[in-house]
């Protein structure tokens, strides 16, 4: 009872299995077994069938919708004399399909084939036109050095896609477009300043402290200053000249990292302009010293 209510709840509301799952061994037995009992009763069904595969070609052309468009002649309609047509010919992993792709499927217009040649076969009858050239999807593939599965997996999955798309795949994201030195530079700071504006904004609003600050003012008045109290130009973000206050744009200056937090909650804004001379003077010496 317990096995049958995890399997019923591996299923959808139509008793569709859910996808992204796998089929139980139990499950595989059930549906095989439900498969083969419909088969049994079929009129046209052969009892000594070695080779469930050939039911499968005849099928793919009687039943699914790009089988149906192709077509049989009318004497395949029935499967026995389809059967007997192919079974002379038939061969453990080959592909069925059509000598003339133009014409449906029957007795004069079919072929067994390796699968190899059946795919090159396939994939040398579509053309697909690129930049002016006309070429196979082979043919693109080898020239871009891109994968023939992916393309030809584009190619009949998305339809929608165009020639550009079909050969390298939609880009997922969108690449900015190119910008100098400068501009990429600018952009870094940007991104930054974004980031700290929200973080900032962030904190003031669960503290219930006023926030005034936008990206430009901070890029301009403490990204690209130095630090207020030593004056150097390393990690420089804001500090507040009041604690209790928030990050508006009279109560932060430019501090760097090791400023910041030396100070904490521990010096007062005319206490630390004293400790930055000392801070500016140690730095100088590590320099000279060549620490
Ligand atoms: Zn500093």
């Amino acid at each position: 009872m317990l096995y049958l209510k995890t399997l019923e709840s591996m299923r959808n509301q139509k008793g569709q299995f859910v996808k992204g799952r796998k089929e139980t061994t139990a499950e595989k037995e059930k549906r095989i077994k439900k498969f083969t009992e419909s088969w049994v009763k079929r009129k046209d069904f052969i009892r000594d069938i070695k080779h469930p595969k050939i039911y499968n070609c005849w099928r793919s052309f009687m039943f699914t919708l790009k089988g149906k468009t192709i077509g049989c002649s009318e004497e395949w309609e029935d499967y026995r004399t389809f059967y007997n047509d192919v079974i002379d010919t038939y061969k453990d992993g080959f592909v069925f399909t059509r000598i003339n792709k133009s014409e449906p499927f029957s007795r004069n217009n079919f072929v067994w084939l390796d699968k190899e040649i059946a795919y090159n076969t396939k994939d040398n009858t579509i053309l697909l036109t690129y930049k002016n050239d006309t070429k196979t999807l082979k043919e693109w593939s080898i020239e871009y050095n891109v994968t023939l599965a992916g393309i030809r997996l584009r190619y009949h999955n998305h339809k929608d896609y165009t020639p550009e798309e079909i050969i390298f795949g939609k880009k997922k994201v969108k690449h900015r477009s190119f910008k100098s030195a400068t501009e990429l530079e600018y952009q870094k700071v940007r991104d930054k300043a974004s980031k700290m504006c929200s973080a900032y904004k962030f904190k003031d609003k669960r503290k219930r402290y006023e926030y005034d600050l936008n990206i430009e003012w901070l890029i301009k008045n403490i990204l690209y200053q130095r630090c207020i109290y030593c004056h150097s130009d390393i990690h420089v973000g804001c500090d507040r000249v009041d604690n209790n206050k928030g990050h508006t744009k009279d109560n932060v200056v430019p501090c760097c990292f090791i400023c910041n937090t030396v100070r904490g909650n521990y010096f007062t804004f005319e206490e630390m302009k004293v400790l930055g001379k000392e801070i500016s003077k140690l730095n100088e010496s590590r320099n000279i010293n060549g620490y």
